[in-house]
């Protein structure tokens, strides 16, 4: 139920962290109020100072895992580290976070009858051996690799939300996010794209792990948040799985040039061992958001990379 302002209340779990700090301003601009959810595992408080005083928006630290009762009309779950050097360092609590969590915020969603929107992700489908990847594939998951607690809790996430629906008619909206990138990303959380803009920011060595072949399509993150937003106003039976991602692949030594070049920088490239269980290829099959949401990204990859690295050089010159 909306309050007396006629207001929408949306909680944000995750909303200190780079894609939840961009999705609660699009929800602020368009007149929400904004309850953010985090426990600064992963995030950052410094991705909402602009919003400090905001009279519609407010951020309450608190873990997932544990019960959480609030009054809100709709309900993003980002919560969850999301880089793999994030999500390894305490796999434990990666996997607890994911399933615990979804557990939390599917309970407070039945008790107040909302929708729920769930942050999924590409990794669902581990190494594929399908090309591009549409929902109906299964997926190729290690379920005891160093990858798995994200994996196979992510995995574990959708089966609850899907469970929530079908036993408790539960209205659930699941998107698989692929590889986003934009303003917002931590400095060194060791996601591609951060890294390769900071080394040439830097002069420094461009890190490829294996040889560079294998291939990720990055997308901007104003386009996925846009994608997240049109899956949540979808009717009822509009319950997902639905990817999100920019179709464009590239393969990483094919990224690392783009970002010297971009750069103008002096950096060398050198190889580093390929991390266990890394995807060999990645891309989005976005058929259904582009029939079911109207939906497909607009920001080319050379376009995002420029609003990108400005926002990195700002950063290094503080
Ligand atoms: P992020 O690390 O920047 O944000 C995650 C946020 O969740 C952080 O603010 C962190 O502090 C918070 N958090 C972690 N554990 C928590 C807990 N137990 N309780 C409360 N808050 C907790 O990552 P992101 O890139 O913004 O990712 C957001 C979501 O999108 C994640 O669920 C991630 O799995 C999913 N996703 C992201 C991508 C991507 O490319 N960025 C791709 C696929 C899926
Ligand atoms: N829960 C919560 N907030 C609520 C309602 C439930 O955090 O407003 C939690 C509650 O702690 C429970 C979980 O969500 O463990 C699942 O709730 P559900 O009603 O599905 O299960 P039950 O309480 O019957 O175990
Ligand atoms: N990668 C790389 N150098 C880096 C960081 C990552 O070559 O400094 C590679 C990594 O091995 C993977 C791809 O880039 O093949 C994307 O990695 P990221 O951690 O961004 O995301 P994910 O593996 O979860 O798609």
């Amino acid at each position: 139920m909306r309050n007396v302002y006629g207001r929408k209340r949306v909680l944000v779990t995750g909303g200190a962290g780079f894609l939840g700090s961009h999705l609660i301003d699009r929800l602020l601009d368009r007149g929400d109020e904004v309850l953010c959810v985090d426990n600064l595992f992963t995030g950052d408080k410094s991705n909402l100072d602009h919003l400090a005083g905001h009279p519609r928006f407010e951020f309450m630290r608190h873990d997932v895992c544990f019960p959480l009762y609030v009054e809100v009309d709709e309900i993003y779950n980002l919560a969850c580290p999301a880089s793999p050097i994030h999500y390894q360092h305490d796999p434990v609590q990666t996997t607890k976070t994911s399933v615990h969590g979804a557990i939390n915020m599917l309970g407070l969603a039945k008790r107040l009858r909302c929708k729920i929107f769930q942050a999924s992700t590409s990794e669902v489908y581990g190494d594929p051996n399908i090309h591009p990847q549409p929902e109906e594939y299964w997926g190729n998951v290690n379920p005891i690799g160093p990858r798995s607690c994200y994996d196979e809790g992510k995995r574990c996430a959708e089966t609850l939300f899907f469970d929530y629906h079908r036993q408790h008619g539960l209205q659930v909206k699941v998107a698989r996010i692929f590889n986003t990138y934009g303003p917002r990303m931590h400095a060194s959380d060791g996601r591609v794209v951060s890294n390769f803009i900071v080394q040439a920011l830097k002069g420094e060595d461009i890190t490829i792990f294996g040889d560079g072949s294998q291939t990720r399509s990055f997308c901007y993150v104003d386009d996925l948040i846009e994608g997240f937003m049109r899956l949540m106003e979808t009717d009822d039976d509009v319950i997902g799985p639905i990817n999100l991602g920019n179709p464009g692949e590239f393969t990483i030594r094919q990224l690392a040039e783009l970002v010297i070049e971009m750069t103008d920088s002096k950096s060398g490239l050198v190889e580093h061992p390929l991390p266990q269980d890394d995807p060999m290829q990645r891309r989005p099959d976005i058929t259904k958001a582009q029939s079911i949401l109207n939906w497909e990204p607009s920001v080319p990859l050379k376009q995002g990379l420029e609003r990108t690295i400005a926002y990195f050089r700002g950063k290094l010159a503080e």
